[in-house]
């Protein structure tokens, strides 16, 4: 037996037995880890009323080897962060940061970028930034964490320009998310050729993405595109959605709605 302690995450609880909990955490260092609360509801236990979703906390647990189950011994918390719960937007942003992150986590595996990146999404969502902001950066470095971040400027296949075109005040510019994101004139007749699924977006959208992604920190200075959040997280959320390969139970009531960027 092993003892260990590091900084998590809760990403899901299950109540276990009539007074315990197992709960599933991704923590800085040890990566995902599958832990049983002994008595978790019982008021003399040393992680009582501390294993809420959202907050920062500091586990103390005791490995044992072979075994997928390891026991907490102790449970503080680091950053509570109250607000979250009583918005409902809030709320459900941090539950979709934490659906990501579980989705793609897997035991025994450690991405300390990913949990530095969903921590500083849930401190953003405990303060007064826009809801759908914290969202489209974090789906964003996400992507990018995984090695999935969709080219919005220029071309996904040759790397090239891709200029957008249509109607002056409103042009569109080629993208595919099978073709990992925007594509030039030339390299989507190629796709839709070879039967890929290319689409089209406005650039307004695209570069309003563009600046929100995690590489744009030197472009910041940039002044915000005029276009709702909404759509260009329409545009980020499918793109997440096809990389995926489903769709995460907590985009399902957003992205139900017709698609928000149709031309
Ligand atoms: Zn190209």
């Amino acid at each position: 037996m092993v003892r260990r302690s590091d900084d998590a995450l809760i990403l899901r609880r299950f109540r276990f037995g009539e007074s315990s909990l197992i709960v599933h955490v991704a923590t800085a260092e040890h990566g995902r880890l599958h832990l049983l609360a002994k008595g978790a509801y019982r008021p003399t236990a040393r992680f009582y009323a501390a294993l809420d979703l959202f907050d920062t906390l500091h586990l103390d647990w005791q490995e044992s080897p072979g075994r997928d189950l390891s026991n907490l011994h102790a449970a503080t918390i680091v950053t509570r962060r109250h607000r979250i719960a009583f918005d409902l937007e809030r709320y459900r942003a941090a539950l979709t940061v934490l659906e990501l992150v579980d989705l793609v986590l897997q035991s025994g595996s450690n991405n300390a970028e990913l949990f530095s990146l969903s921590r500083s999404a849930l401190d953003q969502l405990a303060s007064a930034v826009e809801p759908a902001q914290v969202l489209i950066e974090f789906e964003l470095a996400f992507l990018q964490n995984l090695g999935l971040g969709p080219a919005l400027l220029e071309c996904a296949s040759c790397a090239g320009p891709a200029p957008a075109s249509g109607p002056r005040g409103a042009p569109r510019a080629a993208f595919s998310a099978q073709c990992g994101g925007r594509l030039c004139a030339d390299c989507a007749a190629e796709a839709r050729a070879i039967g890929r699924r290319v689409g089209t977006l406005p650039e307004a959208i695209l570069r309003e993405a563009a600046r929100l992604a995690p590489q744009a920190a030197s472009q910041s200075s940039a002044a915000p595109a005029e276009v709702s959040l909404l759509h260009v997280r329409d545009a980020v959320a499918r793109f997440v959605e096809y990389q995926l390969q489903g769709r995460p139970k907590s985009y399902r009531t957003f992205l139900q709605a017709p698609q928000r960027n149709a031309p």
